[in-house]
């Protein structure tokens, strides 16, 4: 148990929630979640399906019109052909990550994952006592990976690497030139890609490309996706994973111990998701892409603070060496004095030392107070 990780985020909220407690006003960018409601069409379906006894177990790999429904989905959206056999459904995208690694990696078993990136990938791997190599994420590569450190990370104990692209906590996204030489090297060293595309909606300049759709790429990927980010569903839990179909019988094994199955109304919920209107997304991309622009512009005013714009997901990512703080003093100072609530980078890996990232789901007046705070604080520093 020790070996496991956990998520920053959670243990910063319940601090900010203490500090609202005693009556203090903070302003929350350290949560990783949409601020919108889910779209009404999707609640109304679960609260119909609810009612009309949709209250029993389902297989536990899906019901079969949702896995028939994200087959199409993924098929459209990547250009692939996925059958709904290739899906896997789970309460949220989380337990992919989970289950994939459980299924698939072995003690000491070789495994490349970003860093700074998300937690959990490197709680994961240490769980399994894996041998966890972590691929710098790097500003001057645009908040990017640098192909030839991947290379040279390579071993012939190499059987997976974890990408995630638009990222958390960097808002970065792989280039398609990127991918492909990624790519060439899973094919040529037979390594296993876990595409982590939770963001996979939440992009602002140009079209989101999955390594599954790279030549020879898609029997060797397990992409990862869900409902949380895309829908505003993070606390209804449901999440999915593309596979082939032995991995698929693997992690159906790992559900049948576990969860069982994903609640039922929920994955009738994310069925209306994916096949009624979308009008709702892209207004919620629209918003955050505006919210973007305020809080990176915003955040290059102030002092020792230096922000690239990023490509996707609702995250900036500072670095703030200039203010002469490390970060988790910084997000310590911000959340204590300033009644800012952010995460340190640091929190994502040790890559991540010497950034702050900053939550943009919220309102753009919350956004321009909350920068207004962070001024002001670290010109008192
Ligand atoms: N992957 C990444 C990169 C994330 O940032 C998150 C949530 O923050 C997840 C996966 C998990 O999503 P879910 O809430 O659907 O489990």
């Amino acid at each position: 148990m020790e070996r496991l990780g956990t998520e920053t985020a959670f243990e910063v909220l319940a601090r900010a929630k203490a500090l609202e407690v005693q009556g203090r006003d903070i302003i929350h960018l350290e949560i990783g979640e949409p601020d919108f409601d889910t779209p009404k069409h999707i609640i109304d379906e679960a609260t119909q399906a609810l009612n009309h006894g949709a209250t029993h177990y389902t297989p536990s790999t899906g019901i079969p019109e949702l896995r028939q429904a994200i087959a199409d989905d993924v098929s459209r959206t990547r250009g692939i052909r996925v059958t709904p056999d290739m899906v896997v459904v789970v309460p949220g995208g989380k337990p992919i990550m989970f289950f994939a690694v459980i299924a698939l990696i072995e003690r000491l078993d070789s495994v490349i994952y970003p860093n700074p990136g998300f937690p959990i990938y490197e709680s994961m791997l240490n769980f399994v006592s894996a041998d966890a190599r972590p691929l710098p994420i790097r500003m001057e590569h645009g908040l990017s990976i640098d192909i030839d450190e991947v290379r040279a990370m390579i071993t012939p104990h190499t059987k997976m690497l974890i990408l995630n692209s638009p990222a958390n906590p960097t808002g970065g996204v792989l280039s398609r030139s990127d991918l492909e030489a990624i790519a060439e090297l899973a094919i040529r060293h037979d390594i296993i890609v876990l595409s982590d595309e939770i963001y996979s909606c939440i992009l602002y300049d140009q079209e989101f490309v999955s390594i599954a759709s790279l030549p020879g790429m898609q029997e060797r990927t397990i992409i990862l996706d869900g409902f949380s980010k895309t829908y505003a569903m993070t606390g209804w839990r449901l999440g999915y994973g593309v596979m082939p179909v032995n991995v698929v019988q693997a992690v159906s094994r790992l559900i049948s111990n576990s969860t069982s199955c994903t609640a039922t109304a929920t994955q009738l919920a994310g069925v209306r998701a994916l096949t009624g209107p979308q009008d709702d997304v892209d207004k919620m991309v629209r918003a955050f892409r505006q919210r973007r622009d305020v809080i990176v512009n915003g955040l290059n005013r102030i002092p020792g603070f230096k922000c690239l714009m990023p490509q996707g997901a609702f995250y900036a990512f500072p670095n703030i060496v200039g203010t002469g703080r490390k970060s988790k003093a910084l997000a310590n100072y911000l959340l204590n004095k300033a009644g800012v609530a952010t995460l340190s980078g640091a929190a994502f890996g040790s890559y991540g030392e010497g950034f702050l990232r900053l939550s943009y789901a919220n309102s753009v007046n919350n956004i321009e107070r909350a920068l207004d705070r962070i001024d002001a604080a670290v010109r008192r520093l």
